[in-house]
């Protein structure tokens, strides 16, 4: 069903796409050869990938064990959620850059904060000062390049976590892989997990803890689909609890692990009702630039929506959206807050019709994917980009 009441454009979020994407995970999951289940844990950041996080968490709050998200005023805000909404408080990672005084509200709020950086030790002071105490996750650098420490130089820059008056109780240890979703081949991952491993021992030696106590995670949605010996203690979900595969490599070597490809289903649609249809004459020139003419007398619609909204400017000339259920070419440049579509061949006459920029509309479909094929980027761009002042709607289908 089409939603046509609005005047900007508006995203529709599947409620049972998204439970899918859970099942898929639980599935994999479930079975360990182990015997020791990985639990699911839920990127939420940067707005639950542009999808909306108080809409997605509404959906998905009940079904999962843990929380990812980067910037501690998400986390605090999903703690405000779940007062209001009455829910009872799920495990909360903040695996984002905190300043001390950051620190200090998560532990506050029992949000569980990850050591990554040199503030660990002012953090540790601020909440000295306040006598709070934090669950912490160490990030052990193992070849990204990004945060963590590297094995080696955890005793002498966390030794302050084997102190009896040490604020935080280190629950768990986390890397993040480079390079799972680029290839069909994980060496690079391989060595990243051993490097991993190190870091686990030099930290629990350190803590005088047993093996096994921390609880480890390392996998993203890519490492958690294809490569289960890092599924570990709990996976860190993100693209893929929305439906989308990483990469097209990823999907390639899924099929190597398991004969039978996990079913993701995309869970956001994005769609504007049109400002303007209109007829223009041949010869007549579209959008900034006059770099489309029209060759015969076209119909045009103008949609309210733009770059400033999130649809790239880089698909000016290249993209099309659905009407009616078919195909529509977007014609001259992509505006700040205006995109005009070619309708000529998809209405007959001037009313309002709908677009999905992103989305199904009868057996037609733009994916994340090939928007941003066009737009030169990934399809993890396209998603967080899109506005987040834009109303966010959970359907049910
Ligand atoms: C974003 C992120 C993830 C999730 O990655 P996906 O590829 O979207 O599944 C996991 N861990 C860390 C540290 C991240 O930054």
């Amino acid at each position: 069903m089409i939603q046509s009441s609005m005047q900007s454009s508006w995203v529709e979020l599947s409620a049972p796409a998204l439970a899918n994407n859970i099942a898929v995970f639980k599935g994999l999951l479930s079975g360990a050869p182990s015997g020791r289940e990985a639990k699911l844990g839920v990127v939420l950041k940067s707005n639950a990938y542009g999808h909306g996080l108080a809409e997605v968490l509404s959906v998905i709050h009940s079904q999962v064990e843990i929380i990812h998200l980067i910037s501690p005023t998400d986390a605090i805000e999903v703690r405000k959620m779940e007062k209001q909404q009455g829910w009872p408080k799920r495990r909360i990672l903040v695996i984002g850059a905190t300043d001390p005084q950051e620190f200090v509200q998560l532990a506050e709020h029992h949000v569980e904060v990850t050591l990554a950086d040199h503030n660990v030790l002012a953090a540790a002071q601020a909440l000295k000062e306040k006598g709070l105490r934090a669950k912490a996750h160490v990030h052990v650098e193992t070849g990204l390049s990004r945060e963590g420490f590297f094995p080696a130089e955890i005793p002498l820059k966390l030794g302050f976590l084997g102190e009896d008056d040490c604020p935080f109780e280190v629950a768990g240890v986390l890397s993040h892989f480079a390079n799972t979703e680029d290839v069909t081949e994980q060496q690079y991952a391989l060595g990243q997990l051993r490097q991993f491993e190190e870091g686990c021992e030099v930290l629990e030696k350190l803590l005088g803890s047993g093996a096994g106590q921390l609880e480890r995670h390392i996998s993203a949605s890519a490492a958690a689909l294809v490569l289960p010996p890092a599924r570990l203690d709990s996976v860190r979900v993100g693209i893929a609890l929305y439906g989308f595969w990483p990469s097209a490599e990823t999907r390639l070597s899924a099929k190597i692990v398991s004969p039978e490809l996990p079913k993701l289903k995309p869970v956001l649609s994005w769609r504007c009702r049109s400002q303007i249809v209109k007829q223009l004459q041949a010869g007549a020139y579209v959008g900034y630039g006059c770099t489309y003419r029209c060759e015969r007398q076209t119909r045009i619609a103008v949609f309210p929506v733009g770059y400033f909204d999130g649809y790239p400017r880089m698909l000016s000339g290249r993209a099309h959206v659905l009407v009616n259920g078919h195909r529509a070419p977007v014609l001259g440049r992509v505006m700040m807050n205006h995109i005009v579509v070619d309708v000529t061949a998809v209405t007959g006459d001037d009313t309002p019709v709908v677009a999905t920029l992103l989305g199904n509309d009868g057996g037609e479909t733009v994916s994340a994917e090939m928007l941003a094929g066009w737009a030169q980027t990934i399809h993890y761009e396209i998603v967080t980009r899109i506005h987040p002042q834009l109303k966010r709607i959970v359907v049910n289908q």
